[in-house]
């Protein structure tokens, strides 16, 4: 199931783009917007209700920080339980942990090692708000298979297409983005 065209408008039209941020040439999107907007956000959790209440879900997997807000909501949506994957540093429990490239540099993050052992091969889903060049949704897919369980898909309300981010991801996951950005 995908978004009817009225309901990606209503999505699409709640996004602030902001110049600039945070550094020159980035054009950052902004969802602050699209959650202060009731009937945007209203329909964005509807669709994603619709979707995956199909897909036989033990978890969702949200990622540090936006991740959270999205998949937090869904997972309660859909009746499963809801599992934070954050930089690395913030959990208090025995972790299993992933490096990835940025841009300069690298970065980290965690998930608790036992974070979907109720359910045995528990299909998790991923969630963050945009896919940009795809380094951090790859590290969170490759610890949700580490930690035992099966990313059956990566979803992300902006995808970027100049980037070759969603490409590279589906190698390892299915990928679904509501809103494409060319
Ligand atoms: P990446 O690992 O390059 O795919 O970057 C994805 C992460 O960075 C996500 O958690 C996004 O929230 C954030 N991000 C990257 N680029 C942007 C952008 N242009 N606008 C908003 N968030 C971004």
């Amino acid at each position: 199931m995908t978004l009817s065209t009225t309901e990606r408008k209503i999505i699409e039209s709640s996004i602030r783009d902001v110049k600039d941020f945070p550094k020159p040439g980035i054009i950052f999107k902004d969802i602050t917007t699209l959650l202060n907007d009731k009937e945007a956000y209203g329909v964005l959790m509807n669709h994603l209700y619709e979707r995956y209440k199909e897909y036989s879900l033990d978890y969702v997997a949200g990622i540090d920080a936006r991740g959270f807000i999205f998949g937090a909501a869904l997972a309660q949506m859909l009746g499963v339980g809801f599992v934070p994957i954050r930089k690395k540093g913030k959990l208090p429990y025995t972790t299993i942990s992933e490096k990835y490239s940025l841009e300069y540099g690298i970065d980290e993050i965690e998930v608790h090692i036992d974070a979907f052992n109720k359910t045995k091969n528990a299909r998790v889903l991923l969630i963050d708000d945009l896919i940009a060049t795809g380094g951090t949704a790859n590290a969170a897919a490759k610890l949700i298979n580490q930690a035992g369980a099966s990313c059956v898909e990566a979803c992300f309300i902006i995808g970027l297409n100049f980037l070759d981010g969603q490409k590279n991801l589906k190698e390892t996951t299915d990928v679904y983005s509501l809103i494409e950005v060319n």
